[in-house]
């Protein structure tokens, strides 16, 4: 959190923490003024309590507000007298420097600086920032932090508010008039259980949420839909809960045909998921459901110089990759752990997700084929027990491989190895092909709920309630 309590306009229960002399002053502001009506239900009834940071482009901030806005000065408990209209707020030594469109300094401030609606209903009233990544128009308040050389801009609002923006940018608004309105309600409640999570869990600093896919991608008011509206709207306040507390409802696009654990993509596990089957999301379609949407299969050609490049932006040095090997899988088919051997002797094991995001590809349930690139193989296969290392001199730094289903067991390096399997010392075709292919299937890391599964579920007459059990399974829906 940048800043004191003070600059913490609402605490995470929805509280207003600032003092009610503060709230007082606001008051008496306004009737001195008699500018503005005043609403005896201004500190009450409203539940602004999500903070979202939005992505800016630029160290300033261009904002627009109308009537319904004023500029309060949080450090100093002041109202700016600035008027609707448009603004360029921008960080200058320290402090928050208001200009005009002429460039004309209008104020200065120490900040933290609130846009604050003068009129409940809170969420109703809407700003406009020009230079925002995703938006242009947000709904609530914002407050604007000095953070740095720049600024944070944070969009303070209540959570059904932010989920109306939420739902359409991570789930098309239109399968809704298409029989897959159970499936966004599903998404719905997912969306709002994964906000009341994070709200909790301060994975960022100075808001609970930020605007990209690392939390859930939220676009203000403009990305809002009739259809994802009345999803938000039927399930609201209900969220997912697991031993009376609110689970981490993690989703994604698609499993590929298999849902996954947790700890198998990451390290963490959870009692509220499952590794099984998902015939809804399959792409082979084995239910043979009409209409069915599929995500298609995917497939990727590296070559060995990208891979290798692909690898050392990512700090990973082992020279130009001479050969990877799926070293272990989970029983989904996902990929536990890969072995790539580099041209200067270095072996490097990456596991699960750090695989995937190493490789750059779009899941962690993929094939990899052409994958010896050349004449570094060499497979070992005799009776097992412990070999001296003489026998085998040609074999350092090899592969010892299975003769029966070449999976990789472990590189030979030191005075002693172990060789696995029961046949003869051979070795398997070598392949001079200058590209791997990987081929896979889904979309995202496979937890939780998928987004293709619910939208076929729905399609097949699920309901939401069936839908987030088949895919949170134990976790119960209640209204928070
Ligand atoms: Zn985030």
């Amino acid at each position: 959190m940048v800043g004191t309590k003070r600059s913490n306009w609402c605490d995470r229960k929805g509280r207003n923490v600032y003092s009610v002399w503060m709230v007082l002053l606001f008051l008496m502001f306004v009737c001195l003024l008699q500018l503005l009506p005043v609403h005896s239900s201004f500190s009450a009834g409203y539940n602004a309590d999500l903070r979202v940071g939005i992505s800016i482009i630029g160290d300033h901030l261009e904002l627009s507000f109308g009537d319904e806005y004023c500029l309060f000065d949080v450090v100093s408990g002041e109202f700016l007298p600035l008027n609707a209209g448009r603004y360029k707020i921008l960080p200058v030594k320290s402090r928050i420097e208001i200009c005009d469109l002429r460039g004309e300094n209008r104020a200065s401030v120490e900040g933290p600086l609130f846009l604050q609606p003068v009129e409940l209903p809170f969420a109703d009233s809407s700003f406009q920032l020009h230079n925002a990544l995703y938006g242009l128009e947000y709904r609530g308040a914002l407050e604007i932090i000095p953070e740095g050389k720049g600024l944070l801009a944070v969009n303070v609002l209540d959570l059904e508010s932010y989920l109306l923006s939420v739902l359409p940018a991570e789930m098309p608004a239109f399968w809704g008039n298409d029989g897959g309105m159970e499936a966004l309600k599903a998404q719905a409640i997912a969306a709002r259980t994964f906000a009341h999570f994070n709200r909790e869990a301060r994975r960022h600093s100075g808001y609970h949420l930020c605007d990209q896919e690392h939390c859930q991608v939220y676009k203000g008011k403009g990305a809002e839909n009739p259809c994802t509206d009345r999803a938000v709207r039927e399930t609201s306040g209900k969220v997912l809960t697991y031993g009376g507390r609110i689970i981490e409802a993690f989703y994604h696009a698609s499993n590929g045909g298999f849902t996954e654990l947790s700890q198998n993509v990451w390290q963490k596990s959870s009692p509220y998921l499952a590794s099984v089957p998902d015939p809804y999301d399959d792409p082979d379609n084995p239910l043979g459901l009409p209409g069915f949407m599929r995500c298609s299969p995917w497939k990727v050609t590296l070559s060995r110089q990208i891979l290798s490049a692909r690898l050392a932006e990512k700090g990973y040095n082992i020279g130009e990759v001479e050969r990877i090997d799926i070293v272990s899988s989970f029983a989904s088919g996902r990929v536990e752990e890969i072995a790539l051997q580099g041209k200067s002797g270095k072996t490097l094991f990456l596991t699960k997700e750090d695989a995937r995001v190493a490789l750059g590809l779009e899941s962690q349930l993929y094939s990899i084929s052409g994958s010896t690139w050349g004449a570094q193989l060499c497979a070992v296969s005799a009776k097992s027990g412990a070999e001296k290392k003489e026998n085998f001199s040609d074999l350092e730094g090899k592969w010892v491989v299975n003769g029966h289903n070449n999976q990789m067991k472990s590189v030979l390096h030191g005075s002693k190895f172990f060789v696995h399997g029961d046949k003869e010392k051979g070795s398997i075709p070598r392949t001079s092909s200058a590209s791997l292919v990987f081929e896979g299937r889904g979309r995202g890391h496979g937890i939780g709920m998928s987004q293709y599964g619910a939208y076929n579920r729905s399609r097949a007459g699920h309901t939401c309630r069936e839908i987030l059990s088949f895919y949170y399974p134990g976790a119960e829906i209640v209204v928070r």
